[in-house]
C-alpha cells in the first residue's frame, strides 16, 4: 500500500479518463459557443456566505456538503470551495456591472465543483461541471433554447438516450401557499417521517418530494403537486416553455416531484437522467431558472437561467456502455535510429518534426533497434522513423505500422508525408467524427 493516495472523494484522472473529459470540454466549448455564450473563469472559493445566501442556508448542499476551507490569518473572513457555479457567477455579475451589458449576459464555464459528502459511486468530492447560464432574460423562449442545448449536449457526448424531465416550481408569489398546503399534508403524518425527513419538514418541506426514502414514497405519491398550485403568471410562463419545447421537438416527462435541491430557483426546473436509472445520484446534470439569485446577492432583482452537467457520471455512463474511445498515443511518430549511442540524431530529427507541428518523440534511450521498435509499437503511435546509413544521402526509412510497409523518404520531405499520413489515419474507416472533431 503507497503512503499516500488521493484523499477520500476525489481521484486521479489517468490519461484515458481524461482524455474522456477533454473530448466532453471540447464538445462543451463548441456549443456553448455556437449557442453564443462566453467564457467566464471566477474562483474555485468564494466568502462562504456567497453559497449561504445563494444556495440556501437550509439544504443538503449547504448544511451537510459545503467544503469550509479553514486558514490560520484570522481575517474574519470565511471561504468555501465552489459547490456548484451558479452562485459565483452572479456574483460577478453584479460585481462587474454586468447589466448594463447588452442582456442577456450568456456565460459558460466547466471545471471543478466540491461538495464534501459522503463518497460513493457517481458521487465525488471533486467533480467537474459544463456550466451554461442566461443572465437577463425572463424566458420563457430561452427556457426552451437552453433545455434544447442541455440535450444536445448529451447527444453529441455520446448518450442519445438520455430523458428530460420538466417541472414549474413557482415563485416568490405562488410557492410560499404551496409550501404551507405542503406542510399542512405531511403535518399529520410528522411521526411517521424518518428523521431527517421530519427536519426538513419544518426547515424546507419542498424536499421531502425528492426524499429518496422508500418510506416516503407512498405519502409523496399523494402530496399536493405545485404544478396545480402555480400563480398565472408561471402557469403562463410555464405553458410557453413548453410551447417553445414542442417547436423544437423536445421530448420530456412532466416530473411533479422534481424540486432541485437550491433555493434559488424559481418557474422552470429540470434535470438529464439515463432512462430507468432516476434516483438519487444518478442525475446526469439539472438547471432551471433562478429569478431570485441577484437580489438574495445584493444585486438588482434579475432574471436568470442555467444549468450544470455533470462531467463525471457522463464518463461513467459512456464507461458502463462500453463506448469510451481508448485513449491516442501521444505521439504520431518515433523517431528510432541503428545506432544506439546516437541520441543526438534522433533529437534532432524529431526537434525539427516537432517544429513543423507534428508529435513526434525521439527514442532516447540507447537501447538497440529492434528494442526501440518493440516499444513504439507497444505505444500504438502510427509510424515509426528509422535512422540509419541511408541519412549519409539525406534520406530516412518510414514505416507505417498500421499499413505494415515501409519506403525511404527524403528527410526533408518528412514533415509533409508524415502530415499527410496522420490526415489519413485521422480520418480512416471507423473514426468517429464528432462536430467538435478528436481530442
Ligand atoms: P446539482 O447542482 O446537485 O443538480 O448537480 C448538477 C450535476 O452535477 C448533477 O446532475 C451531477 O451530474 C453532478 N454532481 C453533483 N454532485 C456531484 C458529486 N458529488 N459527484 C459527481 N457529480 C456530481
Amino acid at each position: 500500500m503507497p503512503p499516500f493516495r488521493a484523499p477520500r472523494g476525489t481521484r486521479d484522472l489517468l490519461p484515458t479518463e481524461r482524455s474522456a473529459f477533454r473530448r466532453l470540454e471540447a464538445v462543451a466549448a463548441d456549443l456553448a459557443r455556437r449557442y453564443g455564450y462566453r467564457e467566464i473563469e471566477t474562483p474555485m472559493f468564494e466568502e462562504a456566505a456567497v453559497f449561504e445566501r445563494g444556495v440556501g442556508a437550509v439544504t443538503d448542499v449547504i448544511e451537510k456538503e459545503l467544503f469550509r476551507i479553514a486558514h490560520r490569518s484570522d481575517e474574519g473572513e470565511s471561504w468555501a470551495l465552489r459547490p456548484e457555479p451558479t452562485a459565483g457567477i452572479v456574483r460577478a455579475y453584479i460585481q462587474h456591472g454586468m447589466q448594463t451589458w447588452p442582456q442577456p449576459v450568456k456565460l459558460t464555464m466547466t471545471g471543478p465543483m466540491f461538495r464534501y459528502d459522503r463518497p460513493q459511486a457517481g458521487r465525488y468530492r471533486q467533480f467537474w461541471q459544463f456550466d451554461i447560464e442566461a443572465i437577463g432574460d425572463p424566458g420563457p423562449a430561452i427556457d426552451a433554447e437552453i433545455i434544447e442545448l442541455g440535450r444536445s449536449f448529451y447527444r453529441l457526448a455520446g448518450l442519445d438516450e438520455v430523458e428530460i424531465l420538466l417541472n414549474s416550481i413557482g415563485d416568490a408569489a405562488c410557492r410560499p401557499a404551496y409550501i404551507a398546503a405542503l406542510t399542512a399534508y405531511y403535518a399529520p403524518h410528522a411521526d411517521r417521517l424518518p428523521a431527517i425527513e421530519r427536519e426538513r419538514l419544518h426547515k424546507n418541506p419542498l424536499r421531502l418530494l425528492d426524499s429518496k426514502d422508500p418510506a416516503m414514497a407512498e405519502l409523496n405519491a399523494g402530496a399536493p403537486r405545485i404544478t396545480d398550485q402555480l400563480c398565472d403568471a408561471c402557469q403562463a410562463h410555464f405553458t410557453a416553455v413548453r410551447g417553445h419545447l414542442a417547436v423544437l421537438g423536445i421530448v420530456y416527462r412532466l416530473e411533479p416531484a422534481l424540486v432541485r435541491g437550491l433555493d434559488y430557483y424559481t418557474r422552470t426546473a429540470f434535470e438529464f437522467y439515463i432512462p430507468g436509472r432516476q434516483g438519487q445520484q444518478q442525475a446526469l446534470g439539472g438547471g432551471g431558472r433562478y429569478d431570485g439569485l441577484a437580489g438574495l446577492l445584493g444585486g438588482r432583482p434579475t432574471p436568470g437561467i442555467g444549468f450544470g452537467l455533470g462531467l463525471d457520471r457522463i464518463v461513467l455512463a459512456l464507461q458502463a456502455k462500453g463506448a469510451l474511445e481508448s485513449s491516442e498515443a501521444a505521439s504520431v511518430a518515433v523517431v528510432v535510429g541503428a545506432d544506439p549511442a546516437d541520441t543526438a540524431t534522433r533529437l534532432r530529427v524529431a526537434t525539427d518534426l516537432r517544429a513543423a507541428g507534428i508529435a513526434a518523440r525521439a527514442d532516447l534511450s540507447r537501447r538497440k533497434l529492434g528494442k526501440q521498435l518493440e516499444s513504439a509499437a507497444k505505444e500504438r503511435v502510427h509510424f515509426v522513423v528509422i535512422i540509419g546509413d541511408e541519412l549519409a544521402d539525406g534520406n530516412v526509412q518510414l514505416k507505417d505500422l498500421d499499413a505494415g510497409s515501409q519506403q525511404l523518404v527524403p528527410l526533408a520531405d518528412l514533415a509533409r508525408k508524415l502530415a499527410s499520413g496522420d490526415k489519413s489515419h485521422r480520418h480512416g474507416v471507423g473514426e468517429s467524427q464528432g462536430p467538435a472533431g478528436r481530442s
